[in-house]
């Protein structure tokens, strides 16, 4: 299936910065900094890390006077590295008077995220609230309203739980609080709306951690509005868990055409490379065939049938040569992130597989005469024997590029 042709939700376009969200654009692949933003040096080399990586926006917190003061130094730093990405300013509690108090900082992000349940309570939050829906009009930016199940302000669900206790059939409790956050939302959104913010610069998000909950809230919020809709898995966690779930819950949604923005919040170890939650943003746009970035390589998982770890090694090796490549290749060679390598480990499915790849090798197996074909374009080209296995397929590897993809 060609990339991003199945049927989308419809949504509104949005521009933020250099990007746009929603309406026909491919979906945009976030992340977001764990540097204190008052440390713009380190915030800027991370985000730095992060847009080099593939990050399309990079959200920063903004949680204090100090971080707000640093927001404009931290884009001029980027600016004078050639990085265009847009910054995303996350407010929560005091954002009302970080952005006045910094118009600096107001004018210097690209859309601020507000979250409903962290503005204030009552007349004094619908006034903070408006504060910043009018900086945002003032400094032309969009917003996010970022509701999130963890800090859902909490007489939006009390108001739904009384309407539902006078139902004869009351609706299940997870039901009421689905709703409680889309309603947060949509009537932040029609909020904004009545205080002068565009419809075309408003995207909505609504986070949960339960994977079945966010599925149920977002189909819901795809039938009732056309703002683009940011997806993610709120506290996801950490390693495979975070990964699975993120992966299960998004998969069935980007699949239904739902989402126009994605960001999975991985909780790294402690040292651990902030860039893993955009590697897996992207592996899951390009396992679900929405977008491409790097070229895949597909590799058998091995069983009796193989006599050693060669080929386990060479799979690695050839991945990690195309992902040291990728940063020549992508100016280079366009469309080289759609190649497919196949390394298969014996004459079961080795063949077959290295046909349907655009390059692909079929390794000796335990008791297999000790030679390795190699199929180029679905036909069996040269055969590799000795030693040098690894490194001439890597040259084939290389060739093939240039050659088909070489302008
Ligand atoms: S291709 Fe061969 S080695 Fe690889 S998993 Fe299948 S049977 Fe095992």
């Amino acid at each position: 299936m060609p990339l991003q042709s199945r049927a989308r939700h419809r949504t509104v376009p949005v521009t933020v910065g250099s990007v746009t969200i929603g309406g026909d654009a491919p979906v945009a692949v976030q992340s977001m900094t764990n540097t204190d933003t008052a440390d713009a040096a380190a915030t800027a080399r991370q985000v730095a890390q992060l847009a080099e990586a593939g990050s399309e926006l990079v959200r920063i917190t903004v949680n204090s006077a100090a971080a707000a003061a640093r927001v404009a130094d931290i884009r001029r730093r980027l600016d004078a590295l050639g990085i265009d990405t847009p910054l995303v300013g996350d407010f929560h509690f005091n954002g009302h008077r970080l952005l006045a108090e910094y118009p600096e900082c107001a004018a210097a992000l690209a859309k601020y995220r507000i979250n409903p349940g962290n503005v204030g309570r009552g007349a004094r939050g619908d006034e903070q609230f408006a504060a910043m829906i009018g900086i945002a009009c003032k400094h032309d930016k969009p917003v996010r309203i970022g509701v999130n199940w963890g800090s859902l302000d909490q007489e939006m669900p009390g108001r739904l739980m009384d309407e539902n206790a006078r139902r004869p059939e009351p609706l299940p409790g997870n039901e009421i609080m689905h709703e409680a956050l889309i309603r947060s939302a949509l009537e932040s959104a029609a909020r904004a709306e009545q205080l002068g913010l565009p419809h075309d610069r408003i995207i909505i998000s609504c986070k949960m951690s339960g994977v079945q909950d966010l599925i149920a809230v977002y189909r819901r919020l795809a039938e009732r509005c056309d703002y683009p809709l940011h997806l993610g898995l709120t506290e996801a966690g950490m390693g495979s868990k975070g990964i699975i779930a993120s992966t299960a819950a998004l998969a069935v949604l980007l699949q239904e055409g739902i989402g126009d923005t994605i960001r999975i919040s991985l909780t790294p170890e402690p040292g651990g490379d902030r860039t893993r939650e955009v590697t897996v943003a992207q592996e899951i746009l390009q396992s679900l065939e929405l977008r491409a970035f790097s070229p895949v390589v597909v590799a058998c998982p091995g069983c009796g049938r193989t006599s050693s770890s060669f080929f386990q090694r060479l799979a690695g090796e050839i991945d990690r040569h195309i992902q040291e490549q990728m940063p020549l290749w992508r100016q280079r060679y366009p469309g080289v992130e759609r190649m497919t390598v196949a390394v298969m480990g014996c004459v079961v499915n080795g063949p077959g597989e290295s046909r349907h790849a655009d390059i692909g090798i079929s390794l000796p197996g335990t008791g297999e005469t000790p030679v390795a074909p190699v199929y180029i374009d679905g036909e069996k080209r040269v055969t590799l024997k000795g030693e040098g296995i690894a490194s001439e397929f890597r040259n084939l590897v290389d060739e093939y590029v240039q050659r088909r993809y070489g302008r």
